[in-house]
């Protein structure tokens, strides 16, 4: 019997699915204001699908991140990717989703900014984009979200 290696092994095994989530102004604005449409779909999502937190926060804002994550319930409070002192946003947003993507079978990428949706691109995942404009285009940015993590 061939052994296989480590690497065969990884690439045939079934891929865990994940969704990809900016912070600022994404889900909350001004640090840990809330945007509850946002709140409401990642605390409510399944829980075989893995959250992952791509943001430009730098490592000293863990504690207060991670606060605004429990005190709202939502999921991958270990997921939070954050931005290296010594990395640009851009590159850092572009690197750990490409990382991801091969990781992970990434069904949604979602943020607010232009670096939320090259970084998307470069990566090969599908992106989203929800601002805070009007009300109504927040909530449809949502529901397609919600009809894509449950495979419409
Ligand atoms: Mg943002």
């Amino acid at each position: 019997m061939e052994t296989e290696s480590f690497l065969e092994w990884a690439a045939r095994r079934p891929k865990r699915r994940a969704l990809i989530c900016d912070i600022d102004d994404t889900l909350c604005t001004g640090f840990d204001v809330p945007i509850v449409i946002a709140c409401k779909v990642l605390a409510q999502i399944d829980r075989s699908i893995e959250v992952h937190y791509v943001t430009a926060r730098p490592e000293s804002s863990r504690a207060g991140t991670e606060h605004f994550l429990d005190e709202h319930r939502l999921p991958g409070r270990r997921n939070v990717h954050f931005c290296p002192d010594w990395k640009s946003t851009h590159t850092h947003k572009a690197d750990v989703m490409s990382r991801l993507a091969r990781e992970y079978e990434v069904l949604v990428s979602i943020g607010d900014h232009d670096e939320d949706e090259a970084a998307s691109h470069a990566a090969g995942v599908r992106f989203v984009r929800v601002g805070q404009d009007a009300l109504e285009a927040v909530e449809k940015a949502w529901t397609e979200i919600v009809a894509l993590v449950n495979g419409g």
